[in-house]
This record gives C-alpha cells, structure tokens and sequence, in this order.
C-alpha cells in the first residue's frame, strides 16, 4: 500500500497529500479543529478549520484566530483529498472528521458519544475502511444509564437539598456538560445560578442553542437569595473561597468517572452521578461495528487494552497511536477538562 492517508507525527494527525493537520497539538498551518475543548483545539494554528457552531467556541477561547466554518457533511477539496465533518455528538459542534482519497476513506472521530444529549447534534455512523476511535471509556465497567434516569436524579437530589435548607453544588466542565446539566435540571426546583466560566461559556452558546436562564454568582449574590437553588460550576472551581457563601451547601460531581467509587471520595464531593460526554463500551464497540471498518486506530483512553480486545476477540486489525489528548482526559488528572 502506498503512504497512509493520514499519519500522526510530533504535530499531530497528519494528512501529506493535502499538507493538513486535524487537531494538531503543536502550532501547524492548516488544522482541522473537531470540537471546542483545550485539548483538541490548541492555540497558534495559522488556519482553522471547523464546523459552524464551533466558530464562535474556538474564538471564545482562543481569540482572534483565523478560521473557516463548514456545514455538517460540506465536501471541501484540498490537493486531491475530499474532507468532511459528521456529528460526533460529544458536545455541541464536536465533528469527526471523514477523509477521502482514490476511494479510500478514513474517519477520525476526535471526542464522541453516541447518546443523543438533546443539545449536541447527535452521533452519525460514517463508513470508512480506516476508523480512528477514541476510547476514554474502552473499558466494559463503564455502562452508561439512560440520561434521562440520570437527570431524574440529579433533580431528585436538588429537590430533597432545598427541602433540608441546603444549596446544591453540581460540577461539570464549563463546555460540554455544563450546558447538558442546564438543559436537563428542572427549573420548577428553582433557580439555577453559574460560576463564571459557565456562565461565560453559555452565554456564547446561546448564539445558535437554547438554554434556561441562569444567574452569574457575584457579591451582589447573597447567602439567603441562593439558598436551596442550584449552582452550575467547574471541576477546577472545587476548593474556591466562593463557595463558603452556600453554607449550608451540598456538592455533587456529573462525571463518567464516577463510575469508580474512590473518584468521589478523593474529590471530596458528597454525591457522584454517572454522566459521561464520551461513549461507553457498548457505545464505542456499536459505533466500530456500524463503520464497516476493516482497520481501527485507538488514540486516547485505555488505548492497549481496548485495541488488543477489537484484534484477538473481534478480529480486527487494531493498533494504538500516541496522541497528546489522552494527558486531559485521564481520571488522575488535574486538568480534568472533558469527561
Ligand atoms: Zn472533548
């Protein structure tokens, strides 16, 4: 066989023939950007390329950068090779990225979840002969619940805090799952108050999605108006002097890492609920099966043991590459930024 289509060098993954990056980890001309998360869409790209709804995402965080938006499955031509971007259903705007040339084609899937979250466009199964798949949950523990039972108890939690005087704390990542826990938390509860970076983050998503109204903590804020309403924060804000004004408050983490007992505990948070942006085992092996694939390529995650199940269980040519997403996306940690 001649060159691969793409390859992944100290960059990024790398397409040749075009002279095109897709979330390259180091400065590069021309990069495709999957979805708006640090990881993925680094700064110092001289060319972005994304979909529409990312645009506003990407230039939120990464300022004035030069970047063209695509419609989902818009063809754009570069040297010969055909590119387009198909919903990943990770968070909003999150695509993978399907690449063509002399009719071989390769699917990048950057972040995914094939659960319709009600706010990101859902999941869409692209063939290809070469699928290159996250794993972050490649492990069978990880089984997700349906969301809605999820959201039944996360609101359940929220009513019986308020009824014992006490303000909810829930965190998620400020893009991704913040905005999934606003669409899904029952406002008849009550109010919903946000951190900052939440609130920052939303207020440019609402330029193309729907969310409740939310209130941003500030002094002006005080103990008895929050109290019994929910707050909407990152991970990262856990230990802030901020949260001395909910006293007497309760926390709760939204995270697919919860899976694990011990990942509570050792954040010190007194609730956990199993909520994940990325696929579970059966997600991941469903969304393998409905490529038509012959050849799979693992990036981030339990890369080695997901990649050696697809080729001694399931007969797959399976192999691990190294990218630099997976330091983000590990339960250890501190980043924590996408889970
Ligand atoms: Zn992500």
């Amino acid at each position: 066989m001649a060159n691969p289509l793409l390859v992944f060098n100290n960059k990024g993954i790398y397409c040749e023939q075009a002279d095109v990056y897709i979330d390259a980890w180091r400065p590069v001309d021309k990069c495709i950007v999957t979805h708006g998360h640090a990881d993925h869409s680094r700064w110092g790209h001289k060319q972005y390329i994304t979909q529409h709804n990312n645009v506003p995402i990407i230039k939120h965080r990464l300022g004035d950068i030069e970047v063209s938006g695509k419609d989902w499955g818009e063809t754009f031509t570069i040297n010969g090779v055909t590119f387009s971007l198909h919903p990943a259903g990770h968070i909003v705007a999150s695509s993978q990225v399907r690449v063509e040339y002399k009719g071989e084609v390769w699917v990048f899937t950057g972040d995914y979840k094939t659960e319709d979250d009600g706010i990101a466009e859902p999941y869409e199964p692209v063939k290809c002969h070469t699928f290159i798949t996250e794993c972050t949950f490649g492990l069978p523990a990880f089984k997700w619940v349906p969301q809605a039972e999820v959201f039944s108890d996360i609101n359940t939690w929220w009513a019986q805090n308020k009824s014992e005087g006490k303000t909810s704390v829930l965190f998620g990542y400020s893009l991704g799952k913040a905005q999934r826990l606003l669409k899904h938390l029952d406002t008849s509860i009550g109010k919903i108050y946000t951190h900052g970076a939440v609130e920052n983050m939303t207020n440019v998503l609402r330029e193309n999605y729907d969310f409740p109204e939310t209130t941003r903590i500030t002094r002006e804020v005080s103990k008895q108006d929050i109290a019994g309403h929910l707050m909407v924060a990152p991970p990262s804000a856990h230990g802030g002097t901020w949260i001395r004004k909910m006293v007497p408050y309760v926390t709760a983490s939204a995270s697919g890492w919860m899976t694990f007992r011990g990942a509570r505990r050792r954040r010190a948070i007194d609730r956990g609920f199993v909520l994940s942006d990325h696929a579970d085992w059966d997600g991941l092996l469903d969304s393998i099966k409905a490529t038509g694939c012959e050849k799979v390529i693992t990036t981030h995650g339990y890369t080695d043991i997901f990649s050696r199940y697809l080729r001694e269980e399931l007969g797959y040519d399976a192999r691990t590459e190294k990218t630099q997403y997976e330091e983000e996306n590990s339960e250890s940690s501190k980043a924590e930024s996408d889970d």
